[in-house]
């Protein structure tokens, strides 16, 4: 886990910046000059780790939240998706497949709703233009949606 790396490293800066003001505390007067500016140059250097590694530390937290949210929507959406031949579709009336096919792959790896596009060459094939998988369009068939229906 990257995550718990990049926080055991802040904490062990922290543990570093901590012992070097501790020193600097229950040290007599009596440091010479220049010892002092030299562990003043080190607490500095070691709070200014600290702070790199939280940064890294927060933009991990983001990403986190943000695929957090995405497995919630692909959680949210999943019963509402019904697989025929190679593709996943909206359910209509009696649980059969409407609207476009959505890539297999991408749903089942991703839990990504990607909707298929017709290959430009050759027509007999569908692409996910996310994942590139190429697919028969005989099993990837859209569906008309019914026009009575309530989406
Ligand atoms: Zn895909």
């Amino acid at each position: 886990m990257p995550d718990l790396a990049a926080v055991a490293t802040a904490l062990s800066s922290l543990k570093t910046a901590t012992d070097i003001a501790k020193f600097l505390r229950e040290t007599d007067l009596s440091l010479e000059r220049a010892e002092l500016k030299l562990k003043l140059a080190d607490l500095i250097g070691a709070l200014a780790d600290t702070k790199i590694e939280l940064v890294e530390v927060q933009e991990a937290l983001v990403d986190k939240d943000r695929r957090i949210k995405e497995l919630e929507a692909a959680f949210e959406s999943k019963d509402t998706l019904v697989r025929e031949y190679d593709a996943f579709y909206a359910v209509g009336e009696g649980g059969k497949p409407i609207g476009v096919a959505y890539c297999l792959r991408c749903w089942e790896g991703e839990h990504k709703k990607r909707q298929l596009v017709e290959d430009h060459k050759d027509f007999r094939i569908r692409v996910c233009a996310a994942c590139g998988h190429r697919y028969d369009n005989n099993r990837t068939q859209d569906h008309p949606v019914p026009t009575n229906s309530a989406q």
